[in-house]
């Protein structure tokens, strides 16, 4: 036993030793080289995917804020150029000085126009430590889509508005300037509905020349949603009418309105004017005492009388609201020129 014990001490453990020693220092050098990179990699990326959260978020304000400049006619380039300069300017906002035309897309035509707005921004993000494998740059890019949606359920709307039949076949023939949403004389044949002149009760308490005030004043601040039954008003509502347009109408202060100027019309209009109405697009119901709600439009107020008419011009806009999540112009139903805009992909 001793003789190999004796034997074993002679051979070379320690040259052994020595070279496993040095091996290990190589394959722990190497892999520290490795770690390490693999860290940096990590590191520099991980803070690059970072930023792409404040990209993003900085594309969904361009789309969101610009969009509501949706919808816009294909070929009109004033508004075009407006909509692609208001993204860029969201974007620069939140901190991306560097988008340009090309990055802005429009898309989703219907009926001639734009109804979708893509954004891409764009980043070369520094990188640190992966420039040892010589990676300067990481270039990210992240897109946001917003499109107009029709809105079925909204707050704000005004106690008047107009029948889907009358609503279609202006749409048919282009005929949507002049629209009257209140009538000074009755709208249906006596055996109908003898008193409706087409004022709408729209919290179904019945009643109150008071609330109706309100309503065609401020808009109603319950929300209204396609396929609500709502009580025909009775009577003229003359005198209520009256005073809810001449407020709207006198509350405008865009476009040279307060210095005597024309003030919003449907061509030039400040989407928060109050003289936008948001009304809703009705069927009548059997009981001939009540309307069903089918949609909803937005008309700019013009005109009066002092026996109870209003009157107004179609816009095509965006409200606020929800929405039935499908484009425009695809399943028909509901889509009366009222949209919401929401982010898609
Ligand atoms: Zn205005």
């Amino acid at each position: 036993m001793t003789k190999i014990i004796n034997l074993l001490k002679k051979f070379p453990f320690r040259w052994i030793k020595k070279s496993e020693q040095g091996d290990a220092l190589i394959i722990v050098a190497v892999s520290m080289v490795f770690i390490m990179g693999m860290l940096a990699l990590v590191i520099d990326l991980g803070l690059a995917f970072l930023s792409t959260g404040e990209q993003q978020k900085a594309a969904d304000a361009a789309v969101y804020s610009a969009g509501r400049l949706l919808p816009i006619e294909t070929g009109n380039t004033t508004k075009i150029n407006q909509i692609k300069n208001s993204s860029i300017n969201y974007a620069s906002l939140n901190g991306f000085n560097d988008l340009t035309q090309e990055d802005i897309i429009l898309g989703k035509i219907s009926n001639g126009q734009y109804t979708e707005i893509r954004v891409t921004v764009d980043n070369a993000v520094p990188m640190h430590f992966a420039k040892i494998f010589g990676i300067d740059y990481l270039d990210l890019s992240r897109t946001a889509v917003a499109k107009l949606s029709p809105v079925i359920r909204t707050t704000g709307v005004a106690p008047i508005g107009l029948t889907k039949d009358e609503m279609d076949a202006r749409i048919a023939s282009n005929n949507l300037t002049h629209v009257t949403l209140k009538y000074g004389v009755q709208d249906r044949t006596p055996d109908e509905s003898p008193s409706f002149f087409g004022a709408l009760d729209l919290d179904g308490q019945g009643g109150g020349a008071s609330d109706y005030r309100i309503w065609i004043t401020q808009g109603y601040a319950g929300e209204i949603s396609v396929g609500d039954v709502l009580l025909e008003e009775s009577g003229n509502m003359v005198g209520p009418t009256y005073q809810g347009f001449e407020e709207r109408y006198t509350a405008c202060t865009h476009f040279g309105a307060l210095s005597g100027g024309d003030g919003c019309t449907s061509d030039n209009f400040e989407p928060t004017c109050p003289r936008i109405v948001k009304v809703p697009v009705y069927s009548y119901g059997v009981d001939k005492k009540t309307v069903v709600v089918e949609g909803f439009a937005a008309f700019l107020l013009e005109n009066q009388t002092n026996d109870g008419y209003i009157t107004g011009s179609f816009l095509n806009m965006v409200s606020n609201g929800a929405s039935s999540g499908s484009n425009v112009g695809e399943g028909t139903d509901g889509d009366f020129g009222l949209y919401n805009l929401i982010l898609s992909e």
